[in-house]
């Protein structure tokens, strides 16, 4: 089978936690950039699912043959009415340093108690198939807003997502362990299920 996998992220952080969940799988994994091709694609889904959705048709169109997979995550405080949720990159503006995002909001949620500080991220991979199918997954992790700002791995509002069971935020877990519990290593392990099962059905319908 001479199938490839591209997934269509431009962050090469996020490519080495996809390729060391999917290394497995008898399809190379590709980014767009070793693929070739680049696209400038505007997110105006209302869900993460949507959002996902219209990232991996977008390089689709570009690469017929191939299968397209791309994500969209975010935060979502069960506080602040699930915001940052699908605006997450955006909030406070694009180009506003994480230091400050996170600054924001402990800020709002200053004096909140315990068991209102309730968070969860969540990440939905979809995957566009060459013949024009579409499968969506989603993963999550449920974690708290912490009140400080701990930890210096990871990206993004790690540092501020509290995780009850190791009792420190996604910033203070090695790439390893986050992966093990992530909202994007569960949708990604969810979605490994999916292409492994598209593998059988190919070489099945192969053999004739
Ligand atoms: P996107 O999925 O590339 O659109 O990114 C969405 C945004 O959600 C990121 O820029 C981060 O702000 C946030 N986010 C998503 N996943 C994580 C994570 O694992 N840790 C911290 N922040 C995250």
């Amino acid at each position: 089978m001479e199938r490839r996998i591209i997934f269509a992220t431009g962050n090469e952080n996020k490519m080495e936690e996809i390729r060391m969940i999917l290394e497995d799988l008898p399809m190379p994994v590709h980014s767009m950039k070793e693929a070739g091709v680049e696209a400038d694609i505007v997110e105006d889904g209302m869900t993460f699912e949507e959002n996902a959705e219209i990232k991996a048709r977008a390089v689709s169109r570009l690469l017929p043959n191939d299968i397209v997979l791309a994500d969209d995550s975010g935060l979502e405080i069960d506080y602040l009415d699930k915001a940052p949720g699908i605006y997450s990159a955006r909030f406070a503006g694009e180009d506003t340093s994480y230091d400050i995002k996170n600054r924001i909001l402990l800020d709002k949620l200053e004096g909140v108690p315990e068991e209102e500080r309730t968070a969860r991220f969540v990440c939905a991979v979809a995957a566009v198939f060459p013949d024009g199918e579409v499968k969506t997954v989603r993963g999550t992790i449920e974690g708290r807003v912490a009140h400080e700002i701990i930890g210096e791995n990871g990206f993004g509002y790690d540092p501020i997502f509290y995780y009850p069971e190791t009792d420190c935020t996604t910033a203070e877990m090695s790439p390893e362990q986050k992966n093990e519990l992530s909202h994007r290593g569960n949708a990604l392990r969810a979605m490994r299920k999916i292409l492994e099962r598209y593998v059988e059905e190919a070489e099945r319908a192969e053999e004739g």
